[in-house]
């Protein structure tokens, strides 16, 4: 039998809403894109969960003692300018925002629902209405599976779902991430490890970053912000020699950086990843609500990286999921519409901080920044 929901997606969003459904004895299906994760190293950062939204979520999935045998608390954030210079040091224990990485949150969700509610290597390609007014789901291979009640877009920035809801497409913000690692076994992995402690080490000044996370397994996240690159930069062709681009980030970006900051680029390893980012254009940011789709997560509300993105993905989901259980099935048209009404000034509110981190490109960051926060 078609089950009432299908959640398109099986990233935070997606699996933390299925988790709360299943809990709630709702039937559901979740469509993901990729194939089933596989062990190896981590190519994106940490996630820190913040007690108001993100474990609010995961404790209503009764998922904190589990969260909590895997996350690492006392995890401070250290800002640096490009000379160096230590600028603050903030969050760490008494901030009660555990990281965890973002592999290891996906495995928590994943184990925490049944094998068979996830399909694996289903993408879709659009949601549809159809005549019977219930929703069918056309799959990039052709499939189409129909008679859902309710499809929820947990898709991600790129959201397919999204369309039927509104026009509206995130823009590029002009803001670039390359990322790779240092692996335990670098020699040069006891000298940055000093560097960034328990948490994350970001030194940042004209438009650049170099940001570098402790995860999980001791190794390194090495993340590379430029603010130069443009949205169609063919990230593919630039990026086939890993080794010859760090040598050019060294010379053509980070020459005017101090030496033991461009050390963690030169001793980073492994292949770049490419990672623009966009962002939903605020004063667009705003939909009716259309009978038999929603978005949660970033299919609604992607930003440039502030620390929340996760933070209320997962919030969305414990609010839509709270919508359906008050609402039942029958009324679920009515529980969208409430979740959307809890969400959009949540999500605004957080979208417009995430405005200020902007500012930690910019060309005296961190001090700027620190100063609109009001901190210095
Ligand atoms: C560089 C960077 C750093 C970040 N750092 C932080 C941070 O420190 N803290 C924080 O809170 N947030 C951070 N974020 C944001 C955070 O990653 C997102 O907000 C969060 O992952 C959103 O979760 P989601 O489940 O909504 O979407 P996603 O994590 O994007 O998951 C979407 C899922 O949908 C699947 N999918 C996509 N298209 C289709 C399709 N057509 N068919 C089927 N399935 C599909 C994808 O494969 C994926 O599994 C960062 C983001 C970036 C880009």
């Amino acid at each position: 039998m078609t089950p009432p929901i299908a959640i398109i997606g099986a990233g935070p969003s997606g699996l933390t809403l299925g988790r709360l459904l299943e809990l709630a004895n709702i039937s559901y299906i979740i469509f993901e894109r990729d194939a089933p994760p596989k062990a190896g190293p981590e190519r994106t950062g940490t996630l820190d969960i913040h007690a108001e939204d993100g474990q609010l979520a995961l404790r209503e999935a009764g998922l904190m003692d589990e969260f909590r045998k895997i996350a690492r608390y006392d995890t401070p954030t250290i800002l640096a300018d490009s000379t160096g210079k230590v600028a603050i040091t903030v969050g760490g224990e008494a901030a009660d925002r555990p990281e965890i990485d973002r592999k290891d949150l996906r495995r928590l969700l994943l184990d925490s629902v049944p094998a068979e509610r996830v399909h694996w290597n289903c993408k879709i390609q659009e949601v549809c209405k159809d005549d019977d007014g219930l929703m069918s789901i056309h799959f990039v291979d052709g499939n189409v599976e129909s008679g859902f009640r309710l499809v929820v877009g947990a898709d991600g920035a790129w959201s397919k779902t999204r369309r039927l809801i509104t026009s509206v497409k995130p823009v590029y913000s002009g803001y670039y991430y390359l990322t790779m690692g240092i692996k335990k076994t670098n020699p040069y992995h006891p000298k940055a490890a000093a560097l960034v402690g328990n948490g994350t080490y970001m030194v940042m000044g004209g438009g650049k970053q170099i940001v570098c996370q402790l995860l999980g397994d001791g190794s390194l996240f090495t993340g590379i912000g430029l603010s130069t690159l443009p949205a169609d930069w063919d990230a593919k062709a630039e990026l086939t020699d890993p080794s010859a681009f760090r040598e050019r980030l060294l010379q053509d970006y980070f020459a005017d950086f101090a030496e033991e900051q461009r050390d963690l680029i030169k001793h980073s390893e492994g292949d770049i990843y490419p990672w623009p980012l966009y962002d939903m254009p605020l004063d667009a940011f705003f939909w009716k609500p259309v009978p038999g789709v929603t978005a949660i997560g970033d299919a609604a509300h992607v930003s440039i990286p502030s620390g929340e993105g996760v933070n209320i993905a997962l919030h969305d989901s414990l609010q839509l999921s709270q919508q359906i259980v008050k609402y039942g099935l029958g009324g679920v048209d009515q529980a969208v519409a409430e979740y959307e009404k809890l969400m959009f000034p949540r999500a605004l509110k957080h979208m417009e901080a995430a405005k200020v981190g902007e500012l930690l490109w910019a060309k005296d960051a961190p001090y700027s920044f620190m100063k609109a926060i009001g901190v210095a």
